[in-house]
Order: C-alpha cells, then structure tokens, then sequence
C-alpha cells in the first residue's frame, strides 16, 4: 500500500499520456481547461488523442529511443490503456513519475490476478479457476458446471476473447475459439444488475469515490450507464467500499474504475479492474460536480480532488458503430450532450461518441 508525499505538478505543466484513444483525449480536453498541455504517446495514426493534444509521439511501446525523448519532455506519465506493457511502465518510472505503476498494472492486464488479488483482501468474484489446455478446461467444467465463460486471461475487453459454455458445448472447439494457453473459466453469475465505482487516488493516498452506477451491457459492450444506480443504500455501500479498499491495497494513484456483479440477494462481487478512466464515469462530464477526466488530472498531479456529487439524474448511452449516424437528431435534442470521438471509420462494435441525458 505506497502511500508518498503529495508532489505538486503545476497548471503549465505537460502530462504524458499512454495510449491515444477516446479516452486519452476527454482527458487531454480536460487537461487543458486546468492549463496543462499534454503529450500523447501511442502507435495509432490520426487517432482521438493527437487530434487535440499539445503534441504527439507517433510510436510503438517498446521504441525505447522514443520513450526516453518522451520521458525527458513530460511532467508527469499517466496512462489511458491498461495494458500498456510493464516494461515500458517501468523504463518510464526510472525517468519520471509514472502512474499508476507497473504492480497495478499487472493485476490489472490479468483476470486471474485480478480476482485473486480481490478474494484475498476477503472480496467475493465468481468462482474461477485457471485454464491452460483443453484437459484443465474439461477439470475446471466439471468442479464449476455450466453455464459458464471461458475468457482469455489477458487483452479481453468488450466481450472480447470471451465464450459461454452451455451443457452442450465443444469444449475442444471452445478452446480452440480463444486462441490463447492462459485462460480463467468463470462460473455464470446470476446477477439483479452490473454496477461500477470510480475511485480517484493521489500519492498521499488522499481517494474520492464516485458515485455507484448500473451499466446495462448488449453484445458484451456497454450500452448504457444509468446514474445513480437503483440499488439499496447497503448495496450502494459496500459496492463503495469495495472499490476503495481495491484503490488502496492496489497502490493506485489516479483513478480505479470496478465493476461489480449485485446479486438478488444484494451480494456484490468484482467483475473487472481498470486504473485508468471508464466508459461507465461518461456521464460525469455533463452531470457530476467535477468529470472523471478532470479528477485524473487532479489525482495525478497532486491537486486537490473535485467532488464527485451527482447534479441530476442522467444517463448516459454509447454510440457504437453506426449509431453515430444520428449525430443531427442527438444535437436537436432538448438536453441531450453529444460527445463524439473524431474517428473516421465506424466500424461494427467501434465506440464512436456517447450522449448524456438528463432522465
Ligand atoms: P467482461 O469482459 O468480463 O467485463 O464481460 C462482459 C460482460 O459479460 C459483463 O459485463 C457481463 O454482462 C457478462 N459477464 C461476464 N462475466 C460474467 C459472469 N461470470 N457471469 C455472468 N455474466 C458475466
């Protein structure tokens, strides 16, 4: 549990970003409202970030040339990916304050250490077991039964790398699908609704929590967020709890974003980790005191956090793919706020803007 002091990166100062996604570039956009210019670091060509970020290094994560060049021109290192490689995290943290650092990192890009790490800190996830081959996936079926999910370990993310498992399956052609020899098979859990907290955390271990959300998903993706989540207060609670005792046993300085599994009998188990800002803390920028982007800023540069109180009920839908074709209509729409992503091809399952709606 690191826990430093507090290290004041000024407004005027430059943030390095990892990775050059949407995500990197709400929180550039953010950056730049508190006077901070921001150097974004990734392999993509026109990507979201470079479009409005102060400077752009066009570069693979293991360009170790590049990576020093950038290190000596930043403030500060964080990061909009969370598999960004750890050995490019560290080279980077010998040079400059890197976060959050590699040890979040490494729970984070595994869903076995991820959820091991969470039931040794006492905190419930599905019950999992580890699966290399097609012997260790028949073994981990017949102690978890079905229906269940087979996942690759690493790199999944919207539903990717991902099958279900009924009492039918081909467990052979199951196996084969993943292509991978480190998976984690995932007893089904039958859940009331999926919920999320954000926890934003400085060096001095000062947190703030966001409020808790549902997210409803179709095809594995996020579809909407609906804020505030209509749970019970005790659910509200521990799925806050939860998410900051992660944040803090996990070291991380800037934001941890859980999501969490509510059972119908009010049980709350983890889902997934990323420490970085989330689709489902959208809605912040147009209905909550201070954005999700605007508090990683804060966090990772040593200011004071924002409040993180809900201004009205809202919700928040992705736009995926072609949706964003109704970009006309959304902009006519009484209160709806479009935020769109500036890239130039939708492709299926593509994240290309969201709306946030009061409701
Ligand atoms: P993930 O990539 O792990 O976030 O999975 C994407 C979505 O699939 C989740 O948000 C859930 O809706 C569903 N899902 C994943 N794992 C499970 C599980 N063990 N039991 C039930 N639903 C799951």
């Amino acid at each position: 549990m690191s826990k430093t002091a507090l290290t004041v990166v000024p407004p005027g100062s430059t943030i390095g970003m990892l990775g050059n996604g949407q995500l990197g570039r709400m929180t550039a956009l953010a950056a730049a409202n508190l006077g901070y210019r921001v150097h974004v670091f990734g392999p993509d060509q026109d990507s979201p970030c470079a479009q409005v970020a102060a400077t752009e290094t066009l570069a693979a994560f293991d360009d170790w040339a590049a990576l020093e060049a950038f290190a000596r021109s930043v403030d500060v290192v964080t990061l909009e990916w969370e598999n960004i490689p750890t050995a490019t995290i560290d080279f980077l943290a010998a040079r400059v304050p890197t976060v959050p650092g590699s040890a979040v990192l490494a729970v984070a890009q595994d869903r076995v250490a991820e959820k091991t790490f969470a039931n040794n800190l006492g905190i419930g996830t599905a019950p999992f077991r580890a699966v290399n081959d097609v012997e260790s996936l028949r073994a981990a079926v017949a102690e978890l039964g079905t229906p269940s999910i087979l996942k690759s370990t690493r790199m999944g993310y919207d539903g990717k790398g991902q099958v279900r498992l009924a009492p039918d399956s081909d467990l052979a052609a199951a196996w084969e699908s993943l292509r991978t020899d480190a998976a984690v098979l995932e007893g089904f859990v039958t859940f009331a609704c999926e919920v999320s907290v954000i926890v934003a955390r400085r060096s001095d271990g000062v947190m703030a929590a966001f409020p808790v959300v549902e997210n409803r998903h179709a095809k594995g993706i996020l579809d909407e967020t609906v804020v505030p989540a209509a749970v019970t207060p005790a659910v509200a609670e521990e799925a806050t709890r939860i998410a900051r005792a992660l944040t803090e046993a996990l070291g991380v300085v800037g934001l941890l974003a859980v999501e969490m599994f509510v059972t119908p009998d009010g049980r709350v188990l983890v889902n997934e980790m990323a420490p970085r800002p989330h689709n489902s803390g959208h809605w912040t920028m147009d209905f909550c005191a201070t954005s999700q982007f605007e508090q990683l800023v804060r966090a990772v540069c040593g200011l004071p956090l924002g409040a993180t109180d809900i201004l009205a009920p809202c919700m928040m839908k992705n736009l995926i793919g072609d949706d964003v074709d109704q970009w006309h209509a959304l902009l006519a729409e009484p209160g709806a706020r479009l935020h769109l992503y500036g890239k130039a091809e939708a492709r299926p399952g593509r994240k290309m803007g969201h709306v946030n709606r009061p409701r």
